[in-house]
């Protein structure tokens, strides 16, 4: 978030937030996630809406499709498309996501889901490549004590990262 904040802020956008995350596993993580948003939204005055915790959402949506490949493109969507529904319910003329921020991602597959989205329902997907700030953001955090998750979110990732890490 710090990175994509900073550059939007830089381009003279008005930035409202959005946290809805139903894939992040367990309760715990997500409440880390969300309280770090929260934090950081106060301390740089940007408006931030929540949506409640509900990660039957996003196991309705994966139900079909948990091998990595086909699950992370539904999840995008997932969340893209109600982000562009709170873009819309809050008269925002365009949406993005922190996941441009990540070298851990499909950034084209995510670009080509938001631009999608964006014109069914008729608004702009800002689509730029935040990564070039990731480490920067990664190192701001830990200075700001600012808390960095430590895999993508969703139970599968979680064991992915159990398992990779008992290998080492
Ligand atoms: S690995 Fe990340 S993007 Fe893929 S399904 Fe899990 S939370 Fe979503």
């Amino acid at each position: 978030m710090i990175y994509p904040l900073e550059q939007l802020h830089k381009r003279d956008y008005e930035v409202q937030g959005y946290f809805y995350n139903p894939n992040i596993h367990p309760k715990a993580e997500y409440e880390r996630r969300k309280d770090a948003v929260e934090n950081f939204s106060l301390f740089t005055e940007t408006p931030l809406v929540i949506a409640g915790y509900n990660p039957e959402e996003f196991f309705e949506a994966v139900r079909k499709t948990q091998d990595k490949p086909q699950r992370c493109p539904v999840c995008w969507y997932l969340r893209l498309k109600k982000t562009a529904g709170m873009a819309k319910q809050l008269d925002c003329q365009g949406f993005t996501t922190t996941l441009l921020a990540s070298p851990y991602q499909d950034q084209q597959a995510i670009i080509k889901i938001g631009t999608d989205i964006a014109r069914e329902e008729g608004l702009i997907f800002y689509s730029e490549d935040f990564r070039a700030g990731f480490r920067q953001a990664h190192n701001k955090a830990h200075k700001m004590s600012i808390y960095c998750q430590k895999y993508c979110g969703c139970s599968y990732s979680e064991s992915e990262r159990c398992r990779k890490s008992e290998k080492h």
